[in-house]
C-alpha cells in the first residue's frame, strides 16, 4: 500500500465488533472479565485500551514497528522512553532539542542518576568521542527544533551498533510522511503527537515505537507502571488526525515552498533555516533521508528591525507556541519554547534571541504571504 493509503487503513481502523469505519471510543475504566485467575485481552483502561490501541497500532505500522505506545503528552513519551534506562547509565544527547526535552533531562532526569553529554549530532566524530563504556542511548531531533539542522540518522545508527547502545529519533518535525528513523537504522522514534499527527492544535499527545521486541515489552512495562497513558477520547483524536496527514503535508509543502522564496528574497530577512534550500548545508542529507522538507521554517531579520512590531503586526499567523497544526503559527524561541535553556547555552547552541520559528499552516499561500509581507514592512 501506498503511504497516505496506509494512513487511512493501517492499524485497527476498523471497529472489530461493529464494522464502524471509524473505532469508537471506549470509554472504560475498566472491563468485564468473564473467569477468576484468567488472561482477559482488556483489564483495565491504564494498561490497555481499544481506542488507545487502535492509535498504536497505526503509528506502529507507519513508522516500520513492532509495538507503539501512546502517551499524554510528547514529554510524557520522552519521559517514558528515557526510563528504559538506570542511575549511572550514560547517554548522548543531541544540542539542539526541544527546550524542554533539555529540561527533562537537566533537571529531572540527572537527579535520578542518569549521566548525560550534549553533542552537535552533525559532528559524527564528536558523536563517536563522545560514547563512553557506560554508553546506553543516543537521543536527537532531525530536524531539530528550532535550528532545522538535519543528523544523519543512517550513520549514527551504524555508530551505535558498534557500541550496542540505543538509538532514540524525535520524528516530530518531520511525521513519518516524511521520514521514518526505524528504516534507516533507529531503535526507537518518539512523536509530540500534539503537532502533525494531531495536526489541528486540539489535543497534546505522545508517541512512542520501536521495532525491537524486547524494548517493546519494556515499554510497555512502563507504560503502565508510569501511567502516563493516552486517554481514550485524545486517541480518537489523533488516529483522526493522522489518516489526514498525507493530505496536510502536501497543503503544508506548498505552502512552505512559497513563503522560503518569498522570505530568501526580502531585504528585512538575514537567513532563513530550512533544509529544502538548496545552499542549506542540510540539503543533500534532507534529500537522501527525508522524503519531503517539512513545513518548520527559522529566519532572522536584519540588525535594526524591530522582531516585535513584525511579529505583532501579523493579522493571520497566530503568535503562539507549538505548531503543526493546520493554523500558522509564529513565536520566538529564546523566550518561548527554548526559554528553559540558559541563555549562555542557547547562543552556544545558535538560538539567538532574535530568531523567529514560523510553522506554516494550510491556510491559502496568497493570505500568508500578504501578512508576512505588511508585517515585515512594520517591522
Ligand atoms: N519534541 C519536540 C520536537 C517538540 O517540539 C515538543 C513540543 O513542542 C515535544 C517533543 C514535547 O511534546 P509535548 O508538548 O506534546 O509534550
Amino acid at each position: 500500500m501506498k503511504f497516505e493509503t496506509q494512513l487511512i487503513h493501517c492499524g485497527n481502523s476498523l471497529d472489530q465488533a461493529t464494522g464502524a469505519v471509524s473505532i469508537p471510543i471506549y470509554r472504560a475504566s475498566t472491563f468485564k472479565q468473564t473467569e477468576l485467575g484468567g488472561n482477559p485481552k482488556w483489564e483495565y483502561g491504564r494498561t490497555g485500551n481499544p481506542t488507545r490501541l487502535a492509535l498504536e497500532k497505526l503509528i506502529s505500522d507507519l513508522e516500520g514497528g513492532v509495538a507503539g505506545f501512546a502517551f499524554a503528552s510528547g514529554s510524557a513519551a520522552i519521559h517514558t522512553v528515557f526510563s528504559l534506562f538506570s542511575a549511572g547509565d550514560h547517554l548522548v544527547i543531541g544540542s539542539d532539542v526541544y527546550g524542554g526535552t533539555f529540561r527533562l533531562v537537566d533537571k529531572v532526569l540527572k537527579r535520578f542518576g542518569l549521566e548525560f553529554t550534549v553533542v552537535n549530532m552533525q559532528d559524527l566524530a564528536a558523536v563517536r568521542a563522545a560514547i563512553k563504556d557506560k554508553t546506553v542511548g543516543i537521543y536527537f531531533e532531525t530536524p531539530t527544533n528550532p535550528l532545522l539542522e538535519l543528523a544523519d540518522i543512517k550513520q549514527i545508527a551504524q555508530i551505535g551498533k558498534e557500541h550496542g547502545v540505543k538509538i532514540i529519533v524525535d520524528n516530530t518535525f518531520a511525521t513519518p510522511y516524511n521520514q521514518q528513523p526505524l528504516r534507516l537504522g533507529a531503535d526507537i522514534v518518539v512523536h509530540s503527537a500534539t503537532k502533525y499527527l494531531g495536526g489541528h492544535s486540539d489535543v497534546v499527545a505522545g508517541l512512542a515505537v520501536t521495532n525491537d521486541a524486547i524494548v517493546a515489552e519494556d515499554l510497555a512495562f512502563l507504560q503502565n507502571s508510569l501511567g502516563n497513558v493516552l486517554g481514550p477520547d485524545d486517541s480518537w483524536l489523533v488516529q483522526r488526525g493522522i489518516k489526514t496527514l498525507g493530505a496536510r503535508m502536501r497543503l503544508h509543502h506548498e505552502n512552505t515552498a512559497a513563503i522560503v522564496d518569498f522570505l530568501t528574497q526580502h531585504p528585512k530577512v538575514k537567513r532563513v533555516l530550512y533544509p529544502g534550500l538548496k545552499t542549506s548545508p542540510n540539503y543533500w542529507l534532507a534529500t537522501t533521508q527525508m522524503t519531503g522538507f517539512g513545513a518548520m521554517v527559522s529566519f532572522e531579520l536584519v540588525s535594526g528591525a524591530d522582531v516585535k512590531a513584525f511579529i505583532e503586526s501579523l493579522e493571520v499567523i497566530t503568535l503562539a507556541e507549538s505548531l503543526g497544526g493546520i493554523e500558522s503559527l509564529i513565536e520566538v524561541p529564546a523566550i518561548m519554547t527554548h526559554g528553559s535553556i540558559p541563555r549562555k547555552i542557547r547562543l552556544t547552541n545558535g538560538i539567538s534571541d532574535e530568531l523567529i520559528r514560523l510553522s506554516v499552516g494550510i491556510e491559502a499561500k496568497e493570505d500568508l504571504l500578504a501578512d508576512l509581507k505588511q508585517a515585515l514592512a512594520h517591522s
